[in-house]
């Protein structure tokens, strides 16, 4: 197994990824981001579910209401802004409903684990962000915005990100039957639950490899991913810096490492 990777998407423009779903990439790329954030247009009888309206861009926004036509209502995957920054924008432009998992979003309806809207299941899968869901149709298409993507691992960062809840919720999706995955950024994965694992097996791999590097002195996270993410880009070290801290407040709660004197040891 391995990341996936695609060519920079047309901006502007829907494309098909499945029955029923089209997708307009955003124009905000970066290292966390890839290409830019996956806007999709999930097909209804009552119109078009945006699912995340992506970030605060006008063009963006312009494209998402040319594409989809009749919005019938926004869905939020998770509250970071590269999915919800453009929130306010698109709710004043269509006057759609919003359905979240999130309260803090002031959304019409607050969706609850194993909801039903518009024929897609609700799957709360906290890890990349507290609040996280997934969207499950029972043909076996799931929308896993953040939580499991080709291009890249997933940043868990605390105190909104958790390791421990991130296991679960790939635990989760790993024990259902799934064809066909659609992320929040990047390109659609065929073998799901191949990747999935892969997905797993890689944060098993890195925790053992966290544990391993943990001796008798503290150390901080830097010096950790120092010791071992070999050759790490400069640009990726703060965020792996804080993928470790997930794993080592993981550690520190089941009785595996300590944190002392500004740095972490071995429990
Ligand atoms: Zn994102």
């Amino acid at each position: 197994m391995a990341y996936l990777s695609e060519i920079a998407p047309a901006r502007g423009v829907a494309t098909a990824c499945a029955a029923g779903i089209r997708r307009i990439v955003a124009d905000n790329p970066g290292p966390m981001t890839y290409h830019g954030t996956n806007t999709y247009l999930l097909a209804g009888a009552d119109g078009v579910s945006v699912l995340d309206p992506g970030p605060d861009d006008a063009l963006h926004l312009a494209a998402v209401l040319r594409e989809a036509g009749t919005v019938a209502r926004i869905l939020v995957s998770h509250g970071h802004s590269d999915h919800v920054g453009g929130l306010a924008a698109m709710r004043a432009a269509t006057g759609a409903p919003v359905f979240a998992f999130d309260p803090g979003l002031s959304p019409d309806h607050v969706v609850g684990d194993g909801d039903v809207v518009a024929g897609w299941r609700v799957l709360h899968t906290p890890g990349h962000a507290a609040d996280h869901v997934v969207l499950a149709r029972d043909d076996g298409v799931v929308m896993t915005a953040d939580h499991v993507m080709g291009w890249s691992s997933s940043v868990v960062s605390p105190p909104q990100g958790d390791m421990a809840a991130y296991f679960a919720s790939l635990r989760r999706l790993l024990a259902r039957d799934d064809r066909l995955y659609l992320p929040g950024h990047g390109p659609a994965i065929g073998d799901p639950l191949g990747h999935a694992g892969f997905l797993l097996a890689h944060r098993v791999q890195r925790e053992a490899a966290v544990l391993a590097a943990l001796g008798d002195g503290p150390q901080t996270p830097a010096a950790l991913v120092d010791a071992i993410y070999a050759g790490l880009a400069a640009h990726l070290h703060p965020a792996a810096q804080r993928n470790v801290l997930a794993h080592l407040l993981k550690l520190r709660d089941e009785g595996r490492a300590v944190e002392r004197q500004g740095g972490w040891v071995r429990g």
